[in-house]
This record gives structure tokens, sequence and C-alpha cells, in this order.
């Protein structure tokens, strides 16, 4: 049993931080932010991941957790409602083993010190200054500036950042799809983490020489080529680890419990 001052830990105090300190009400989502799952027990051991599938859940097993959190939690708006297939199992797993499941999904990328975008902008070496959609209060996507250079040079400082190489579409290039002359210089860049590459057209309107994101699809290049913006996909997976380590870290130091981020290697 876990004690703070005479505060016992239980999923509800923790969530009920989370949620002040991300203001989660203040969103519209796709998933339930917050408590998805009641384990019933006292919080004293953490994992964190970035998506709750089965290989995290049996490594928080593992760990002796008490509550799992993660960014992609589950009941996602439109999916099946029933508790079957990879999803029953998930859950069946949590609830045999009393572990709660907390999530948050956009009020984690849109924080702006400890959220998805934030994180990903501090490894690159951007400065975040403002909403890519502007009249959004808690934007989840955001513009950036950065010392002017070269898309090589952002691509190389990407890829050190997220040990991974990015996905680069030049907006200049030949009817071979090769980057065809000198490229401009990069110095205001859009970014949003996860699958948020449609959103390049909305970069294009803000005037962002570039884009950055974690997916793409086949249109994105096409998207890219014709708006003059160039793309970087960096993988969903590999975007979105930085928000919920910082959550863990918060909660970490808030509660004086042990939090351990545990990275379920993703390459999408
Ligand atoms: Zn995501």
């Amino acid at each position: 049993m876990t004690i703070k001052g005479d505060l016992l830990i239980t999923a509800q105090t923790l969530t009920q931080f989370c949620d002040n300190y991300l203001q989660a009400d203040a969103f519209k989502d796709y998933s339930p932010n917050g408590l998805q799952v009641d384990g019933g027990r006292p919080i004293a051991r953490i994992v964190t991941g970035v998506t709750a599938c089965e290989a995290l859940i049996d490594a928080a097993i593992e760990a002796g957790a008490d509550a799992i959190m993660v960014h992609h939690g589950y009941f996602w708006k439109g999916e099946d409602e029933t508790i079957t297939g990879t999803k029953g199992r998930r859950i069946g797993k949590l609830m045999q083993h009393g572990i709660s499941l907390i999530a948050y999904h956009l009020p984690l990328d849109a924080h702006p010190t400890l959220g998805n975008n934030a994180m990903l902008a501090q490894a690159f070496g951007l400065t975040i200054t403002g909403a890519l959609y502007p009249h959004e209060s808690h934007p989840v996507g955001n513009i950036a500036t950065c010392t002017p250079q070269t898309a090589d040079d952002l691509k190389a400082t990407i890829e050190k950042a997220l040990q991974r190489t990015p996905l680069h579409i030049a907006s200049h290039y030949d009817v071979e799809g090769k980057p065809n002359h000198e490229p401009k210089l990069i110095e205001r860049v859009g970014i949003c983490t996860g699958g948020a590459q449609d959103m390049i057209e909305q970069a294009a309107i803000m005037q962002c020489d570039a884009y950055i994101s974690g997916e793409i699809s086949e249109r994105t290049t096409h998207s890219a080529r014709e708006l003059g913006v160039d793309y970087f996909a960096c993988g969903h997976h590999a975007t979105e680890r930085g928000g919920i380590q910082a959550l863990g870290e918060l909660v970490a130091t808030h509660f004086g419990l042990p939090v351990t981020f545990i990275d379920i290697d993703n390459p999408a």
C-alpha cells in the first residue's frame, strides 16, 4: 500500500492529478482520456509506454506494475465496441493482474511543456512559436523556427535525435522524383507527431518551409511536392515517445513513485 503523507495513491488520485495537469477536459478526443481500466488496487509502481499493446502489458506484469500509463489506449471512436480479439485479450490480462490503464491522447500531444510536440521540437533544436491552426486554444500542431538550414542538415538532426532515418520528401524534384536543384533553406517548420501527415496542407497555408510528422501516406509525397513544403516522416511511434516519458517523470517526482518507461520497438 502506498501512502503519500496520509494520502493513499489510488488510480483515481493519480488520474485526477494528470487530468488537471494536462487540462484533459479541454480536448475533444477520439478516445477517453484518463482512467480506462480500473485495476482496483493502490498504485505503488508504474510502467509507461507509447501504446497499450500486449507486449507492454506483459512487461508491466513482469515489472510488478500496478498501473500502466500510455499515449495510445483503447476504446477509439469507430472501433468494435466489444471486448473481444486483441483488445479482449489485453483487457483480460490487465484485469486478471489488477493493473490499471491510464491513457492520454491529444492532451499529451498538445501540452506546451511535456507534450509530444514540445518534446520533439526540443529534441530537434526547434523553437515553438505558435499553433498550426492559429485559432486553437490548445493546439495539437505547432509552428516552430530554427536556424536556417538545408533539408539534409535537418534530416541529420532528426536521425541523430530519434536514432532512426526519417523519410524525406523534397519539395524540389525532377520527373523521377529526385531533388533537382539547390533546395531552399529551412527556417519555419510545422510539427505534429503521430499520424498527422495530412496537416501538411495547413503547414503550407501557414507558410512553413518544411513539415514534420510521424506517418506518411502515398498522397503525402504529391502534397509535399505540389505545396513546396519539404516533408519528414519520422515514424508514428518514434515521434510519440517523448510525452509519456515526460509525464512519467512528472508523476514519479510528484508522488515519489518508481516509474519505468518501457519502449516496445515499432518501425511504423
Ligand atoms: Zn499517436
